[in-house]
């Protein structure tokens, strides 16, 4: 399932050339975005970067004020809300309180004049998909705060819309609720055969959900990639620091020979390779990132410490149970992360505060961002 890889496959919702002003103030500026039927898709960034506003644009709550969004094909330009196959699912899934789970998820099917037996079995149906069958009588406050997400979810997927938009769907439940009901999301959305657009501040949730992710800073697009490919390959030092932890050494680039980039850096000094070949020319400007879980740390120097090694001192050791972030502070005061998986007990931890150490790293363990 990669349609975005095949030029022959339609978009299912397209933005074009999309604007949108309020006031002086530009909330989203010329953007272009693609996402296909059947596709889970997550918006991502900061507070205040547009995800919302691209997602009400698409829903009919928002106009943009130049360029168009495409559903199926067919421009959205003045078509009102309710007309739009697309329901959204807001931050704050206010239920009718008087009202049992059944009736909350009846609404909008009685609003729309379906016959009765039909509502009947297309309420049992969604029951049935969030697990909530028992739950039917209940009113909302009778309910745990993931059973009142499940209900409203249930009520916004019984019209069957032929797109789903999740506003920060799971920001009100704890961690561990968030994360199995990412996983029910993720089996609803293949169930139902729905296109899901999320918006998440959340890289974990983005990570976990979706197909593809689109990063976005100040109303732009920065990429767009499956979420493998925006971990291991980000296109730019802002996707790299936004998305898990990173290690960034600036430097110049030193040769590029379509297999191998050197980097020299000053700061801490060092020479860094980095297998993959780069655009960058001799002697510009470049940054190489590397995660720390790909960071090696030892006590003796690698075979060979004069490429992609440096040399520290233990400073922290965050436990994280099934792993331990390790902050190795070098000579000119830096911290470096490195995070070590923990397959043996803590106790009998072979490095530990204040060690000397060496950190290292193989040639394909980082990326050279140029931007
Ligand atoms: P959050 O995660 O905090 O919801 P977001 O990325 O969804 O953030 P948007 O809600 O899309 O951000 O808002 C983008 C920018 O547009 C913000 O700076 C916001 O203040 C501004 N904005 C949104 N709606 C309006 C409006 N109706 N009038 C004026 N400014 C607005």
């Amino acid at each position: 399932f990669a349609p975005w890889d095949d030029p022959t496959q339609k978009p299912f919702i397209e933005f074009r050339n999309v604007t949108k002003r309020f006031g002086d103030f530009v909330a989203v500026e010329h953007l272009n975005l693609k996402i296909y039927e059947r596709e889970f898709f997550a918006l991502l960034g900061p507070s205040g970067c547009g995800k919302t506003t691209l997602m009400r644009m698409l829903a009919g709550f928002e106009d943009p004020t130049e360029g168009d969004v495409f559903l199926d094909g067919k421009p959205l330009k003045g078509v009102p809300p309710y007309r739009r196959p697309a329901n959204m699912m807001f931050q704050s899934y206010a239920l009718f309180p008087h009202m049992t789970v059944e009736q909350n998820i009846a609404f909008g099917l009685k609003q729309d004049g379906m016959p009765k037996p039909e509502i009947e079995k297309r309420v049992e149906e969604v029951l049935t998909l969030v697990k909530l069958t028992q739950f039917a009588k209940r009113k909302p406050h009778q309910l745990s705060g993931g059973q009142r997400q499940r209900v409203a979810l249930a009520r916004s997927v019984a019209k069957r819309p032929k797109v789903l938009l999740l506003d920060e769907p799971l920001g009100a439940l704890d961690k561990k609720l968030r994360e199995e009901t990412q996983f029910e999301l993720i089996d609803l959305q293949m169930e139902l055969g729905m296109t899901f657009l999320i918006v998440t501040h959340d890289q974990e949730e983005a990570m976990t959900v979706a197909d593809r992710i689109a990063v976005m800073n100040k109303g732009e697009i920065i990429q767009i990639a499956p979420p493998a490919l925006i971990y291991e390959q980000p296109a730019t030092r802002y996707v790299a620091e936004f998305i898990g932890d990173v290690n960034i050494f600036a430097g110049s680039l030193v040769s590029c020979d379509g297999q191998n980039t050197r980097i020299a850096v000053s700061d801490p000094e060092l020479t860094i390779d980095a297998g993959a070949p780069t655009e960058a020319v001799t002697g510009s400007e470049v940054a190489f990132a590397v995660r720390p879980e790909k960071v090696r740390i030892s006590l003796d120097p690698p075979a060979d410490p004069s490429i992609n090694a440096l040399q520290g001192e233990v400073w922290d050791i965050g436990y994280l149970g099934d792993q331990s972030s390790y902050h190795v502070r070098l000579s000119n005061g830096r911290n470096v992360r490195a995070t070590i998986v923990n397959s043996r007990r803590m106790v009998e931890r072979p490095i530990t505060w204040e060690d000397h150490v060496w950190l290292s790293w193989d040639h394909d363990a980082g990326v050279v961002l140029t931007r």
